[in-house]
């Protein structure tokens, strides 16, 4: 009997062919296997007994990074194979596999790293089949090695026969090297002046750390600016250089043991720390700990994570001290990938750059994750988790390209039944991260030869990527365009990842998006599916005083929802430590500002909302990262308390004034916080009451804030209800993209 079967998935770049090999000569069949743009081909002849075995092993054991979207089989003329054979991959395809993300280092090569016997002892470039770089070095598909930027590296015999023998675990790794034919690191100095090359290089960096300096270090996606972390001189010199005053920095550790003397982790985030991906979690602090204050100033989380290149294992070997790994950019520009750029962005923060030959095509930075009782909620999807593939319930008629949010953004693009999501791109304000937007759209289009026939994208005109989705349609009439409200795109991203098609209540909780009056939302409820919504709450809105201005400002919505409830008079009378923060004369300014309207525009934001007790409480007024004032508020919810200020909910609108009122006259920073905490959670299942039959959905950058998802997820739990937040997907604007690609996914039918 002979038989074909096609496969697709992730099944490029992971092992699959070696392990099918493998297979065919337990279960004695002849044939071969081969990759194609779609996925892998296989072809096996032999007993139909042995060849429905080899099948179902072939399903059952996987190796760690596969993934079968789907099998098909078909009987075909008998050949008479004499072996099983691994061939080269057909070129001429037109469709596509799916690119897999860079993966840390894994334990067999770390064993062989440490090994001083084997051939890559303390080699910095090491990696195997089943880790090291893949998309961070991919130009094209499929995935080989003419098409990464280990191109330029011609193998050795030793490394060669290791990457032909299918029985040897480096076969076909595609970053195969070794001392003799690999990459080699550099030591640079800040006018681009090698100090030193390789192992001198790695010794010369140790030194510098040692002694305090910030070295910029390559990795798999870009670089990282690194210091020690017990050294607060050094952390609070990178600050100074660096102008970032408070932002938290994330901290590198060796091993897990290392790290749990820092922080407090639970069994689950222990989990996640140690998982393949090597996410930076955001986790409880341990005090008293050898961590600089200054790392992560007035906050009790630390962002952590453990190394996943050879050249982090190695410095860390040797340094035996955490590290401040920080993304390498200048603020809210993309993370840098070349050590000319970083010199020349970066040449006065860094004292040094530890540089290498292997070059990185596509810029991933790390992923931020964090955990929410058992849950795990994606702050932000990068390295190791993206590019990701959605494998989707249906067909698509169309290739659907969706262009994302203006902050945190990403893309998201639908061709068959698969959905990719790219990788985080960042904030779109700059030149150069709009650029990085761009990029990134055309190295997806030459890798899945896609060219969008709709395109997506959301409803505020001044979002970069919306004016660039417009100008794309100008050039070409046929384009089909779709237009979406960014609150229900929230909604939608999580009825994409758990591929919910029926109605939902969906709670869209953020900072700011385009409202379809055309003011600022972010306090939503809504009735949705997947393909209409219907608003149904929100908070009553008020006025940002100074627009843009009033982001950076809590004190300011704290004011503006001061001037909603109070008359100017009364506010005099009042003890309030927001008023404290204003000159007499900048209130009546701004209370004439908020009287007539000038550069005051209404919000429903719950994220201001958020902004606004953080100054009534006393405990940011002026906030200098983006989400600082939750992080800050989280330290002093206090779960002993259980009261509520007073609400109402009048014809579909929340009604602040209640509760501005009690809070006031109130002074106890942790009562006032846990209070409102306790308010919110209220509001939302006194909705939820009058909706019992639909699963509640939550998204939105609001809901980054820990404690308030443990909250609703133990009242949730409680109470027995259905719910759904992004785990796997960006809970804040990372995942517009995925909600307004399954949305065009739905329209599709219609076009
Ligand atoms: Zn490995
Ligand atoms: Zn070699
Ligand atoms: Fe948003």
């Amino acid at each position: 009997m002979n038989k074909r079967f096609e496969i697709t998935g992730v099944v490029q770049g992971v092992g699959f062919r070696p392990f099918v090999y493998q297979l065919a000569h337990r279960y004695g069949l002849h044939g071969f296997t081969k990759n194609n743009t779609t996925g892998v081909s296989v072809e096996v002849e032999g007993d139909p007994k042995e060849i429905d075995a080899f099948i179902e092993a072939l399903q059952d054991e996987l190796p760690p990074l596969a993934r079968i979207d789907r099998l098909t089989s078909e009987e075909m003329a008998y050949v008479g194979h004499q072996s099983f054979k691994i061939l080269d991959s057909d070129t001429d395809n037109t469709r596509s596999a799916l690119v897999s993300p860079d993966i840390a280092i894994c334990n067999e090569c770390l064993a062989e790293m440490n090994n001083l016997e084997d051939r890559r002892y303390d080699y910095p470039f090491i990696n195997c089949t089943n880790c090291g770089p893949r998309y961070s070095i991919m130009h094209k598909l499929p995935y080989d090695r003419p098409h990464t930027s280990m191109r330029s590296f011609v193998m050795c015999e030793a490394c060669k026969s290791e990457y032909t023998n299918p029985l040897d675990r480096r076969f076909h790794a595609q970053p195969v090297s070794c001392y003799e034919c690999g990459p080699r690191l550099s030591l640079l100095d800040n006018t681009h002046k090698v100090l030193a090359e390789g192992e001198d290089a790695l010794l010369l960096t140790v030194r510098s750390i040692q002694k305090g300096d910030i070295v910029a270090v390559k990795g798999l996606g870009g670089f990282h600016l690194i210091c020690d972390a017990t050294n607060s001189e050094a952390v609070d010199r990178l600050r100074e250089r660096k102008n970032r005053p408070v932002k938290p920095f994330a901290v590198m550790f060796r091993d897990i043991d290392t790290l749990k003397s820092s922080v407090q982790i639970s069994p689950e985030e222990t989990n996640l720390i140690s998982s393949m991906e090597k996410p930076i979690v955001i986790v409880s602090k341990r005090v008293p700990s050898k961590i600089s204050d200054s790392v992560a100033p007035k906050i009790d989380r630390l962002g952590v994570f453990l190394a996943y290149t050879p050249v982090h294992y190695l410095l860390l070997d040797l340094l035996n001290v955490p590290l401040v790994a920080t993304s390498a950019n200048k603020s809210d520009e993309p993370i840098i990938r070349d050590s000319a750029t970083l010199i020349e962005k970066l040449g006065t923060v860094v004292d040094s750059v530890l540089d290498h030959d292997r070059g990185i095509v596509n810029a991933n930075d790390d992923s931020v994750v964090q955990m929410a009782i058992d849950r795990k909620i994606t702050l932000r999807m990068a390295r190791g988790y993206a590019p990701k593939s959605i494998k989707l319930p249906f067909q698509s008629k169309k290739k659907i390209l969706a262009v994302g949010a203006n902050q945190k953004n990403s893309i998201a693009m639908i061709f068959d039944d698969i959905l990719i999501l790219s990788p985080h791109i960042g904030d779109l304000n700059s030149l150069e991260a709009f650029e990085y937007f761009e990029r990134t759209v055309e190295t997806f289009k030459n890798f899945y030869e896609f060219e969008p026939e709709v395109i997506v994208y959301d409803k505020h005109p001044e979002y970069m990527a919306t004016k660039w989705a417009k100008s794309l349609q100008m050039d070409q009439p046929n384009l089909h365009c779709i237009e979406l409200q960014h609150h229900y795109a929230h909604i939608l991203s999580v009825m994409a990842e758990f591929q919910l098609e029926n109605k939902v209540l969906g709670f869209s909780f953020d900072g700011t998006g385009y409202g379809d009056d055309g003011t600022i939302w972010g306090g939503e409820v809504m009735i949705a599916d997947s393909q209409h919504y219907d608003r149904i709450v929100s908070i009553a809105p008020f006025k940002l005083l100074g627009g843009e201005k009033a982001i950076k400002e809590p004190r300011r919505s704290a004011l503006a929802l001061l001037f909603e409830t109070y008359t100017l008079d009364e506010l005099e009378t009042l003890r309030s430590t927001t008023l404290a923060q204003f000159t007499k004369d900048e209130i009546t300014m701004l209370h004439h500002a908020w009287k007539q309207g000038i550069n005051a525009p209404l919000c429903s934001s719950m994220g201001r909302l958020f902004d606004a007790v953080a100054s009534l409480a006393g405990v940011v007024h002026l906030s200098s990262f983006e989400g600082e004032s939750g992080l800050i508020m989280e330290q002093y919810v206090d779960k002993n308390i259980t009261e509520i200020f007073p609400f109402e909910i009048n014809d579909g609108v929340i009604d602040l004034q209640p509760m501005i009122r009690t809070m006031v006259q109130m002074v106890d920073k942790k009562e006032i916080i846990s209070i409102f905490f306790n308010t919110l959670v209220e509001m939302i299942f006194s909705v939820a009451s009058e909706h019992t039959t639909l699963p509640l959905v939550f998204s939105g950058g609001v809901f980054q804030n820990r404690v308030l998802v443990e909250m609703i997820t133990k009242r949730c739990k409680e109470e027995n209800l259905a719910f759904y937040f992004n785990n796997e997907t960006a809970i804040n604007d990372g995942g517009i993209a995925l909600g307004q690609a399954w949305y065009a996914l739905h329209q599709d039918s219609d076009l």
